[in-house]
């Protein structure tokens, strides 16, 4: 038995952190919708006890570090599911990036493997278990367009943004969203209009959604790495109607809504960076 599963990334319309909180987490007001860019997900059932991951990234590791792996086994454990499973991972998704590749592919394996051995959760169960693993796989586990708060897990549907292009591009460093945290000053650090971007959303308002993408982790990774200022400025200039980072970055993405635009805004960003893409905004859930 074979069951496949898209895994889409997400990106951060807006990201605010209000303060750390007494158990180490920061509480957050995060925008989150998922782009057409997305690693495949093949799950195959073992008849063994056995779960195994494996993808062709050099990036990602084929153990239990594997954020996938770590999907598969919390649900096996915490049923005592006597079936195994074989993960495959087409990584499309460039890694610690800030798209929430890691946490998507634990999702879909949740999603996944609730399907293959007969488990029957809820989706809202399936996220409760998802936090557990990390604080964005919860939202994973739904896709579409929500607000996020919590740390990350508590999850409200909101709809999806007018279809627009998004150009993604990825400088050649990866970032680790633990040390972005650190080097965070929350009282100094600009602070986006949840509220605003929300309204927007609810409108359909696409000005509304540009007017008010921010991002309170971007001045700390813009500090600390001027090529994401870099690709900031050449999308502004080659005309995008919104450029923000996404997550604690390194990547930044632009909303574009006239396709020779976005078009032009990707081929100037090509011969800056290696990892570019222009893809849809998916921003509606796909997952059953
Ligand atoms: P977020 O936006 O949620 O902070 P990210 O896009 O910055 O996530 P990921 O691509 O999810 O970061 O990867 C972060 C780290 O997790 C990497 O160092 C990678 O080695 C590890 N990792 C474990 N499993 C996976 C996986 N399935 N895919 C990608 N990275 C994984």
């Amino acid at each position: 038995m074979q069951i496949l599963e898209k895994a889409p990334a997400k990106i951060n319309l807006s990201l605010d952190v209000l303060h750390k909180r007494p158990d180490g987490f920061h509480e957050v007001e995060m925008v989150m919708t998922t782009v057409d860019l997305a690693d495949r997900v093949e799950l195959t059932l073992l008849q063994g006890d056995k779960i195994t991951v494996e993808s062709e990234s050099r990036f990602v590791p084929n153990d239990e570090r594997n954020l996938a792996y770590r999907a598969a086994k919390l649900i096996k454990d915490r049923f005592g599911v006597k079936q195994g499973v074989k993960i495959f991972i087409e990584k499309n998704i460039p890694v610690a990036a800030g798209l929430a590749g890691g946490s998507s592919d634990a999702a879909a394996v949740l999603r996944g493997v609730n399907r293959m051995w007969e488990l029957n959760l809820s989706l809202d169960e399936l996220a409760e278990l998802g936090a557990e693993i990390g604080s964005d796989v919860s939202f994973c586990v739904f896709g579409g367009t929500a607000l996020a708060t919590g740390r990350g897990e508590k999850i409200q549907a909101i709809p999806a943004p007018p279809p627009c292009w998004v150009v993604l591009s990825k400088p050649t460093i990866g970032v680790s969203t633990q040390s972005v945290y650190q080097r965070l000053d929350v009282e100094d650090a600009e602070h986006p209009d949840t509220k605003a971007m929300v309204e927007a959303l609810k409108e359909g308002d696409y000005e509304g959604i540009c007017a008010n993408v921010g991002n309170t982790l971007e001045g700390v990774t813009l500090a600390m790495h001027e090529e994401v200022g870099q690709i900031k400025e050449q999308m502004k200039q080659a005309g995008a109607d919104a450029v923000l980072m996404s997550g604690s970055g390194p990547t930044v993405f632009s909303l574009v809504e006239q396709d020779a635009r976005a078009q032009r805004i990707y081929n100037s960003l090509k011969g800056f960076c290696t990892e570019v893409y222009m893809v849809r905004m998916l921003g509606y859930k796909e997952t059953p």
